[in-house]
Formats: C-alpha cells, sequence, structure tokens
C-alpha cells in the first residue's frame, strides 16, 4: 500500500501530510477529510494476513432523540481488497461513511 489518497474522496494529489510523532496527520484539500497515518503499521488483515488494504470512512453514530441515529464522527478505517471487496465495491459508488456493525442501543 503505498499510494495514498484520500479514504472519503479518493483524491490521491491534494494531500498534505504533516508528521505527528510516528503518525502522519494527513488531510485532504478536496474535502477537508483528515486522518492519522502510521506509515509503518498498517496492520495487514486478520482474516488473510494480505496487505492490499483500503482506506475507507467509518461513521461513528449515537443515538439522538427517539429512534433517530446521528453521525457524530468519523473515522478511517482500513478494509481488505480481497476479503472486503463487495463492501468496497459499493463504498466506492457513493463514498458516503460506512456504518459501525453495531449501532448503539438503548
Ligand atoms: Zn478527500
Ligand atoms: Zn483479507
Amino acid at each position: 500500500m503505498d499510494e495514498l489518497e484520500c479514504p472519503a474522496c479518493g483524491e490521491d494529489d491534494r494531500l498534505l501530510g504533516r508528521p505527528c510523532g510516528d503518525l502522519i496527520d494527513v488531510t485532504c484539500e478536496a474535502c477537508g477529510q483528515n486522518w492519522e497515518r502510521n506509515p509503518n503499521a498498517i496492520a495487514n488483515c486478520d482474516r488473510c494476513d494480505g496487505d492490499d488494504m483500503e482506506g475507507a470512512v467509518k461513521a461513528i453514530v449515537e443515538k439522538s432523540r427517539g429512534s433517530q441515529l446521528s453521525i457524530v464522527a468519523t473515522q478511517v478505517v482500513y478494509l481488505c481488497r480481497s476479503c472486503d471487496a463487495a463492501i468496497l465495491a459499493s463504498y466506492r459508488v457513493g463514498r458516503s461513511p460506512l456504518m459501525p456493525d453495531q449501532l448503539p442501543t438503548e
């Protein structure tokens, strides 16, 4: 995984990297997404041990009044291009944040 692209919009050019300890704090100038990248240790896939990972934005949701779920923040997660191929394929279409596996309950 050498090429760096914005997990939120796919921009691969207008990205600003700023060292932040061992991490690189990256900001996308195209959409404003900000995330931290660890250049040494993007974990391999825990299922197939492959290293062909792709970043995606995942929503952090909170239950607000009633049963409405609202997105309070986003985080960048890395998905495996082979194990998570279906998720990534649908993610690339609209690039709307992925929903958490577990939604908050009461
Ligand atoms: Zn972007
Ligand atoms: Zn995998």
